[in-house]
């Protein structure tokens, strides 16, 4: 008999484990989790006629469809859209609601430590370290509105007054971004270069005269496929910035995973290089860190002597390269809500601005709440400290992003062309080359016709292209530059199973097949209103 275990035993592990499936929908292990509430659609997927009713009412618009009519995947975002765990909905009960000091705030500092490392512990009793803020963006807001106040100078930037020495590509496109300042009441003053900023980042950078500079990696630029790190900042540039322009640069960012492009990966050497660069000229360094669990895993699964370290001291050694972080927990916090700016104590960052937890304080205390809730519940402070706990699983995160690649996979089986390698989080599809050989013009707006047909089929996408970044003006439309025409399908947190996303391919699949009776659609409002797609309305042209 235990010959007979040996031999299945055996063949268990050779087939489940050691054999990697990596496309839909045939899979050999199970989910590292199994459902504890489910929630029944009010909406039946055979409803055809319902959604196409509906579509007209909200005018072809994705952000304007009503969720609980959609029966199929929603993959508008993953932002706030995890599904939580039963510990933290338990967590949810135990919480906290007094106006000062509530319990979860100190279990959530004390959290940051087990997370991130300890030196992240508070020190000085009068230099808080830990902000909270109800999203990202507003921690986004509270930072760089600071910085701008504090970094003042009367000599703006101009295309003619960059130093002589920066490297003249770099420079190109520097003077690029300050051009487009032309005729703005206020010119740009510093520059924060990124590997490359999210959009709410670059809007909050940019709207304290800012220069929110994007220096990625060259392979991400050359879209080479074959580098597993095309989230990576180009150091080179970095390096010639901060030697000729350094006084101008308060701070140096890398977003990990990069969102831009679908979350790829930052690997440990580039963060490390980077922090080497910025302590020669004395920079303090800084991670847009809202997927950092998803970028540890990336680095333990591809990155040269890291395959047997934990994802815990990955993290680790990541948060020991840089001086503080900004963060959405509506990500990698597995939470609805919620958002913080952390900075460590005996930091270059501390030492280069010592004012900056009392200012940061005044500004939560403006416009958030008291200091030790932010813009958020007790409760939901409970829920993010279990969160941050079961994030770092690598059974989650191994299922989390497999999954999603496995959804890359079964796309590119059907021969849709997606942006490959797909990264840690969505799968984005290239509309310039889906409708390729069909008779499209950029004014067709065929990502928004995309998204508006995937509704009927009962599923919700993201256009994040020309229409999305596009502009309108004069009676011209004027593509993004670089050039993007992508529909994004972010996949929500423990939300979904294999089979749902194997019905969005299926969906999208006949789509492609009929790609040449795609119509365009016209716009019948918000054409020239800033940050349109949020907006707009459309028909479908005839
Ligand atoms: C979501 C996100 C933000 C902004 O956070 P919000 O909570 O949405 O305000 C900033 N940076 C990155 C990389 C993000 O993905």
């Amino acid at each position: 008999m235990s010959k007979v275990l040996e031999f299945f035993v055996k063949k268990f592990k050779e087939e489940l484990l050691d054999r990697e499936i990596t496309s839909l929908p045939s899979y050999n292990r199970p989910r590292p989790y199994r459902n504890g509430t489910v929630k029944f659609r009010p909406c039946a997927f055979s409803d055809f006629d319902k959604r196409i009713e509906i579509l007209k009412e909200t005018d072809l618009n994705a952000f304007f469809f009503p969720a609980h009519q959609i029966p199929g995947c929603d993959l508008l975002s993953d932002s706030g859209s995890t599904t939580m765990t039963m510990e933290q909905w338990g967590q949810l009960l135990l919480g906290d609601e007094s106006y000062g000091s509530n319990e979860g705030y100190f279990e959530l500092k004390n959290q940051i430590v087990d997370t991130f490392g300890e030196e992240w512990r508070q020190t000085d009793k009068n230099q808080e370290s830990l902000f909270i803020f109800h999203q990202g963006r507003a921690a986004e807001h509270a930072l760089f509105s600071y910085l701008k106040k504090i970094r003042q100078t009367d000599h703006p930037l101009t295309p003619d007054n960059l130093a002589a020495g920066l490297i003249d590509s770099l420079k190109e496109r520097i003077q690029k971004k300050i051009k487009r300042w032309h005729g703005e009441s206020q010119p740009p003053m510093l520059i924060i270069p990124s590997n490359s900023h999210f959009d709410t980042t670059e809007a909050n950078i940019e709207f304290n005269q800012i220069i929110a500079l994007n220096i990625p990696c060259r392979e991400h630029e050359t879209n080479n496929r074959e580098f597993e790190f095309r989230g990576n900042m180009n150091v080179e540039y970095l390096e010639s910035l901060l030697e000729h322009q350094g006084d101008r640069v308060p701070l140096v960012y890398l977003t990990v995973t990069n969102n831009t492009g679908g979350g790829q990966p930052v690997s440990m050497a580039n963060i490390k290089a980077v922090r080497k660069i910025t302590r020669r000229y004395n920079v303090p360094f800084f991670l847009d860190a809202c997927r950092f669990a998803e970028n540890a895993w990336f680095i333990q699964q591809r990155e040269k002597g890291y395959a047997r370290k934990s994802i815990t001291g990955i993290v680790k050694e990541m948060f020991e390269q840089v001086d503080g972080f900004h963060i959405s927990f509506k990500k990698d916090g597995l939470v609805n809500v919620g958002g913080g700016l952390v900075i460590k104590p005996d930091s270059l960052f501390i030492r280069t601005y010592p004012d900056i937890a009392e200012k940061l304080t005044d500004h939560q205390i403006l416009t958030e709440g008291n200091p030790t809730y932010g813009g958020l519940a007790g409760r939901d402070l409970k829920g993010l400290v279990e969160g941050l706990k079961t994030v770092v699983s690598p059974e989650y995160l191994g299922h989390r992003i497999k999954q999603v690649g496995r959804f890359g996979t079964r796309l590119r089986e059907l021969g849709i062309p997606i942006i490959e390698p797909p990264g840690g989080h969505a799968v984005y599809i290239n509309m310039d080359e889906f409708f390729k050989d069909t008779d499209t013009r950029d004014a067709d707006f065929k990502g928004v016709s995309f998204t508006a047909l995937m509704l009927v089929a009962g599923h919700r996408l993201c256009e994040l292209g020309i229409y999305a970044f596009g502009k309108y003006r004069e009676g011209t439309e004027i593509p993004p530059d670089p050039r993007v025409n992508h529909v994004r399908a972010a996949i929500p947190r423990l939300a979904y199973e294999d089979q749902d996303l194997s019905s969005v391919a299926e969906a999208i699949r006949i789509l492609y097949e009929h790609r040449d009776r795609i119509p365009g659609v016209t716009v019948e409002y918000g054409r020239d209103k800033t940050l349109r797609h949020f907006k707009s309305r459309f028909k479908f042209k005839d």
